[in-house]
């Protein structure tokens, strides 16, 4: 049978780099949680050198997420691995992950360096990572646009100074499957004591090839391989997680070879990486779309309804799809909505409960039938991380054809009410203008979306604002079954981490 490919997930580092892409600590351990129950075998937590918050995130998760090998990413010097040290050092199982670019354009545009220098700081820096853990990985930066007989050299000095996984990263996403599996065989082949260590690939999607640029890596002797959820990453993102996994599931027949990987616990995390942040998941994607099992087609949809094997190579149940019936209703207790959040992997402090499940009960008022799409929506609202300084409480808006729109907001600020009045131009605007009056705010809005979660006419909106206070992009959701409700709910949470963030600041600064 075949050999156990290690999944090293790269959403909390390598992800975190994408375009628009934000997370506070919390939201990261909320991720890293996700990651642990899906059974994925490294966990990059962050880059520690880069921020006193990457750290902070990379500590948290090191103490709290003890299922999963958690490594910390650093250049290939000694403060960066100090950081990196000092962010692992209480993992269960801790790894220095340490880089270094190898190809001639990066080593002279921007390393300056000579390639001998390169050699060294590679060498050094993989014998300093090892006086601290056993686990040490190297990466050679654009190892797919660098020199070969240079690339052995160096990836025979980092083995010989302990690195324990070596990985050939195709940066910029230029590799062909055919020519990427050739570099990996003839590494493998040509540098010394290749088979005590274990072969890494980490691949862009610049060309959507990084999936398949994997996997022919995988055949030709790679074990490890690097991924996001939702293949999010700087640019066109990395190779998807999902996509690989299920891969090799679904043609074990071709690949013979096992992750560890709960492959039903990827629905939920996708949707949780989407949900925190903003980042939505195109209807076509494979695996996660909305449309990878939807046969809205007639000729399709007859076929299924015949035989799901018709067209259906694998099955909704796999990746963890809830079957989409009707589960709860008025009379549903607080005992069912646990259990149904629980079922789908959404576990919430005890606070968060409550107030996740009066605003299911609120939602049973305006709406007979709801849907668990609509629950798992309402609770993502709740997620740690989630402040709630101040919360809705009402709205009254007024539109016309002659005149500008006009909204008054009451928001609740512990037991305190405060009400404002603006008009916009439009009711969302005039709502938003109102909630900056009383919180004292005036973030930019960067972007504001607004989607059914099911359909019909009743189904429940979800809006998704993203707004900009100073350098700091914050992502807010909301949910109800009137979009205006959403719209107001969604910036209030925008708002929210705002105001956390500047008293985390103040704390951090003066406290
Ligand atoms: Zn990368």
């Amino acid at each position: 049978m075949g050999e156990r490919i290690w999944i090293f997930d790269t959403t909390l580092r390598d992800g975190e780099q994408s375009p628009g892409f934000t997370m506070n600590t919390e939201e990261k351990l909320e991720v890293a949680r996700a990651l642990e129950a899906l059974r994925v075998d490294i966990i990059e937590a962050g880059f520690p050198i880069s921020s006193k918050g990457d750290l902070a995130g990379v500590q948290l998760i090191a103490r709290e997420v003890r299922g999963a090998t958690i490594a910390g990413l650093a250049r290939a010097n000694r403060q960066d691995v100090d950081a990196a040290v000092e962010g692992v050092r209480e993992a269960a199982h801790p790894r220095i992950h340490t880089f270094i670019a190898t190809s001639p354009i990066h080593m002279e545009h921007k390393l300056r360096m000579t390639p001998d220098q390169v050699y060294e700081a590679s060498v050094e820096a993989v014998r300093y990572a090892r006086r601290f853990v056993e686990d040490v990985e190297f990466s050679a930066e654009d190892a797919s646009r660098s020199d070969l007989e240079f690339l052995c050299r160096v990836f025979e000095g980092a083995i010989n100074a302990g690195a324990t996984t070596v990985n050939v990263p195709d940066t910029v996403g230029y590799a062909t499957p055919e020519e990427y599996a050739a570099l990996i065989r003839s590494l493998m082949e040509r540098v010394p004591n290749s088979d005590k260590v274990i072969w890494s690939v980490h691949c862009h999607n610049d060309l959507g090839m990084a999936v398949a640029n994997s996997l022919a890596a995988v055949q030709a002797g790679a074990r490890q391989i690097e991924c996001t959820i939702n293949g999010i990453g700087e640019r066109a993102g990395n190779a998807s997680l999902e996509e690989l996994v299920m891969a090799l599931h679904t043609r074990r027949n071709h690949y013979r070879h096992e992750t560890a990987v709960d492959t039903t616990k990827i629905y939920r995390t996708s949707r949780l990486i989407s949900a925190i942040t903003g980042i939505p998941v195109q209807p076509n994607k494979a695996v996660v779309g909305d449309n990878a099992f939807a046969h809205e087609a007639g000729i399709h949809q007859h076929g299924v309804l015949a035989n799901r094997e018709t067209y259906e190579i694998m099955t909704p149940e796999t990746i963890g799809i809830p079957s989409n019936k009707l589960v709860l209703g008025k009379h549903s207790g607080r005992h069912a909505f646990k259990n149904l959040l629980e079922n789908n992997g959404v576990r919430l402090s005890d606070a968060d409960l409550q107030r996740a499940f009066e605003e299911f009960k609120a939602l049973c008022d305006k709406k007979k039938q709801v849907t668990t799409d609509e629950i798992l929506a309402l609770a993502e609202g709740e997620l740690r991380g989630t402040p709630h300084t101040y919360e809705l409480r009402s709205f009254h808006i007024s539109t016309s054809s002659t005149l500008p729109p006009m909204a008054s907001i009451t928001l609740r600020r512990g037991r305190e009410l405060f009400t404002q009045e603006a008009t916009g131009d439009g009711p969302v605007d005039a709502m938003y203008n109102a909630i900056n009056k009383i919180v004292g705010l005036s973030p930019s809005l960067a972007d504001y979306a607004i989607k059914a979660v099911t359909g019909g006419t009743d189904a429940v909106g979800e809006a998704t604002v993203k707004v900009r206070d100073g350098d700091g992009l914050f992502i807010g959701r909301g949910t109800s079954t009137d979009v205006l409700e959403a719209s107001a709910k969604a910036y209030l949470a925008a708002v929210n981490k705002i105001i956390h963030e500047r008293q985390h600041w103040m704390t951090n600064v003066y406290g």
